[in-house]
């Protein structure tokens, strides 16, 4: 849960911005000031908001298409929560106290989130990888199982293993609903009293070496003492200079097929997510909430653009998708696909987080790099966000590991 709560006067005191923020609550315009501004309600700045407004502070949230929309990264139908991240315990810790977090939340909002369904991580033969991921797990004392090709044919006869040697099962995580999140996230902000208003924010006006407000395209200006961007794939459109060579933005093609009729084998409870660790590239999720069996192809690294381009399935990655389950799910091979999404990724250059502020605006700063892994850890990396840019967060190796940085190859 959040930090301690902070009545106003502390809050200032503690942004060391008190005089800046009454300064320019006189000149802003349309808008009241806030203390906080953070611009992007997706997983990241969503959940930053909402612990921001726990924590006791006047907060803005802008988005320029609303929480969650169907070109955030954020946006779509679920998400996988696991724990196991090989050599990066980091953010296996994090998951850990993830996972309480949205099960609180879910309680606290009386809205289901979270889908234990499970999670097959399927490999040709046991490698480094599957062994630094099993020892994090078992150090943290998640549940897990190393399942062997005869196991998997007897737990799973709707799939087919050909190839696949051994699996590392974690049988307590699972997957996430991704927009319906940022909307429960969004909806919990304002009724704790934070501001939010759909609109585009670019920098406003520079007061030395601080940011005195953003812009919005309507020619609001919204004033306040900090100002947090988690943009996720717009990063690098509002800050082209900071961002230059330190994120990438792949799309990625999303299927949905059809389970088939009567036939429940491909759905929550009853088949886990799973991933392919191998040249495959493949991910996917039982069918939730009957939507149909979600199938990735991952490996695309076309560059995309969010605002403008067309979200339309590639007749290749149609191709992989349909291939995959011909082999690994034979019975689905000829189900029709019932929904496809076309998404972004926005990939750090290390795959390791953004928190991090501006080179030359001291009160801004930038968040986001999700890197394909970043939805399930918001409840986490809100606080975290909301701590350390309020000044009560000074740890400097995860400063130093989610500092800003650029390629080096
Ligand atoms: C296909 C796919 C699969 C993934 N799988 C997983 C997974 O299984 N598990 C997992 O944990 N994570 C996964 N991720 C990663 C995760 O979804 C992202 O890391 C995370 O959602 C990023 O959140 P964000 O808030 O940084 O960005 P976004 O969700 O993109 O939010 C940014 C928001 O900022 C707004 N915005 C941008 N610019 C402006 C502006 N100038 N003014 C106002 N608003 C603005 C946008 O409208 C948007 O709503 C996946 C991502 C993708 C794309």
């Amino acid at each position: 849960m959040p930090g301690p709560r902070l009545d106003r006067r502390s809050f200032l005191k503690i942004t060391g911005a008190q005089a800046a923020v009454l300064a320019l609550s006189t000149r802003a315009r349309a808008q009241p000031s806030s203390e906080v501004v953070v611009v992007g309600a997706g997983a990241f700045g969503g959940w930053t908001a909402l612990t921001l407004r726990e924590m006791g502070a006047a907060v803005t949230l802008i988005d320029a298409y609303g929480p969650g929309n169907s070109r955030a990264s954020s946006g779509g139908e679920t998400r996988q929560i696991r724990a196991g991240y090989e050599d990066r315990e980091l953010y296996t810790r994090w998951v850990l106290e993830a996972f309480g977090r949205w099960k609180a939340r879910e309680a606290e909002w009386g809205r289901r989130l979270l889908y234990e369904t499970g999670r097959l991580l399927l490999a040709p033969e046991w490698n480094h990888g599957l062994e630094t991921t099993k020892a994090a797990l078992d150090k943290y004392r998640v549940p897990n199982e190393r399942l062997s090709q005869g196991e998997l044919r007897r737990r799973y006869p709707q799939m087919n293993p050909e190839g696949v040697g051994v699996a590392l099962f974690e049988p307590t995580t699972g997957v996430l609903k991704a927009r319906e999140g940022c909307i429960a996230v969004a909806e919990a902000f304002q009724k704790k009293g934070g501001h939010f208003r759909v609109g585009r924010a670019s920098l406003g006006r520079p007061s030395g070496s601080r940011l005195a407000d953003v812009a919005l395209a309507d020619g609001t200006k919204v004033a306040a003492s900090i100002f947090v961007f988690a943009c996720g794939p717009w990063l690098g459109k509002v800050f082209p200079e900071v961002m230059k060579g330190k994120l990438f933005v792949p799309r990625r093609d999303v299927f949905f097929f059809g389970t088939p009729s009567g036939d429940d084998r491909f759905s929550y409870p009853h088949f886990p997510n799973y991933s392919e660790d191998d040249s495959l590239g493949y991910y996917g999720f039982p069918s939730i909430d009957n939507r149909g069996f979600k199938v990735c192809p991952v490996g695309e690294k076309t560059v995309f653009d969010p605002d403008t381009d067309e979200r339309l399935v590639s007749a290749y990655q149609v191709k992989r998708a349909r291939d995959y389950l011909t082999l690994r799910f034979p019975a689905l091979k000829d189900q029709p696909v019932v929904e496809t999404r076309v998404c972004q990724l926005e990939m750090s250059v290390d795959e390791h987080f953004i928190v991090d502020r501006h080179p030359a605006l001291e009160n801004v700063w930038l968040v986001g790099g999700g890197s394909g892994h970043g939805y399930k850890h918001g409840p986490v990396l809100g606080e975290y966000v909301a701590r350390r840019v309020t000044g009560q967060d000074r740890n400097p190796e995860l400063e130093s590991v989610f500092r800003l940085k650029p390629q080096t190859f």
